[in-house]
């Protein structure tokens, strides 16, 4: 039998760095400052030249990079957030760390991303459940910006911020702005089976507002202020250790001809797959980051089951919405519920993607898929 065909492959791209990864590594523990050593600051200027945003602060994790953001928002008790359901915990987490409530907001069936019209029905509902509404989180779901221009406009009559939770979207475009630079707050992740990842936990937040960019940068080192030893705020210890930066100052030097890659491959998984399921869809303006290739299908088991029968790795993204999982499911959603959520995660399924993916193994999938749904959608 044929190879498994995994979602992700971390060890062709590994390959193809050479010695440059190890290299890398090697040159921090020579050096030995392993804690916001000279990588940290050289990756910082390399992540503001790729995405265009005023500045970017690396620290441990996406996670992290939501609620410094939140933090440096001043977000907190009392406060409303609105959220998608349809999202990696985090997004949720991070509004609760910082003791605000999350208020989840129905998708739009045709982007997967945060619904405006949900948006306003639940900005209008929130007085009623005693917060104060102060701004929401977008999240860029597989990849694809959010609906920024509709989003920005909803949320300026209202006087609220929106945050880009773009952990899976760094490299992607919007009217030609990079993720990280199309409103004025973003986090992003660089765990390892992101676009851009490293081997180990990391994440930055990208801003155009200076001030706000300071503050993470005090949050992130125990609320510093000339120094680590002066303390002006309580903060928290969230830093990129030097030799995550160093891998990640590697892979940026190929990561502009991974995105063609990875648009490659979503072009000919469109072509192949035209009428067997339902293709995602890319919205007129934006670009995908591809952090995977997710389409709906009806029989959700049996196709899982088929394509696990030929060799092919397939997951869902995320099988139990925010607003149903144990954590969160007392917490309020938009007035009417979140139908588009309910009825999508019933049919999401996430196909293998990457920048290495070959036509090979895009004709072997799109096979099986052929064969589990009759090519019908
Ligand atoms: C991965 C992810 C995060 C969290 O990033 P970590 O680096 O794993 O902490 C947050 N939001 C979304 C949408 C994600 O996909």
């Amino acid at each position: 039998m044929s190879d498994k065909i995994e979602l992700v492959d971390l060890q062709t791209q590994r390959q193809r760095l050479g010695t440059r990864i190890d290299k890398a590594i090697a040159k921090v523990l020579e050096h030995g400052a392993y804690i916001m050593g000279p990588e940290v600051e050289a990756l910082e200027r390399e992540l503001v030249a790729s995405c265009g945003a005023r500045r970017a602060v690396t620290c441990a994790s996406g996670t992290d990079a939501l609620v410094l953001a939140l933090r440096a928002l001043d977000v907190g008790p009392g406060d409303g957030v609105f959220v998608p359901s349809l999202t990696f915990s985090a997004t949720a987490e991070a509004v609760v760390i910082v003791g605000a409530t999350p208020i989840f907001v129905d998708v739009s069936e045709a982007s997967f991303t945060m619904n405006p019209d949900s948006l306003v029905a639940a900005i209008s509902s929130s007085a009623a459940l005693g917060c104060r509404p102060v701004g929401s989180i977008a999240v860029d779901l597989y990849g694809h910006p959010a609906d920024y221009s509709e989003l920005c406009e909803v949320s300026a009559v209202s006087d609220l911020w929106i945050l880009a939770d773009a952990a899976q979207s760094f490299g992607a475009t919007l009217n030609g702005r990079r993720s990280g630079a199309i409103v004025d707050v973003t986090a992003t992740s660089f765990f390892p089976a992101k676009p851009l990842g490293c081997y180990g936990d990391g994440g930055a937040v990208l801003t155009h507002d200076d001030a706000l960019a300071d503050l993470v940068e005090s949050l992130r080192q125990h609320g510093q202020g000339a120094d680590k030893y002066e303390n002006v705020r309580v903060g928290m210890n969230s830093r990129l250790d030097s030799i995550q930066a160093a891998i990640l100052l590697e892979k940026l030097s190929i990561f502009e001809d991974e995105l063609a890659a990875r648009q490659d491959v979503a072009r000919h998984y469109a072509d192949l797959l035209d009428g067997v399921v339902g293709l995602p869809s890319v919205a007129a303006g934006a670009t995908s980051a591809w952090a995977s290739y997710t389409v709906l299908v009806e029989d959700r088991e049996a196709v899982m089951a088929r394509l696990e029968a030929d060799g092919i790795a397939s997951r869902v993204y995320y099988p139990t919405p925010l607003h149903r999982q144990r954590a969160y499911q007392s917490l309020p959603a938009a007035p009417g519920g979140l139908p588009v959520t309910e009825e999508l995660s019933a049919r999401i399924l996430s196909l293998p993607m990457h920048p290495y993916l070959d036509a090979g193994a895009q004709a072997r999938i799109a096979e099986s898929l052929q064969k589990a749904t009759g090519g019908r959608r």
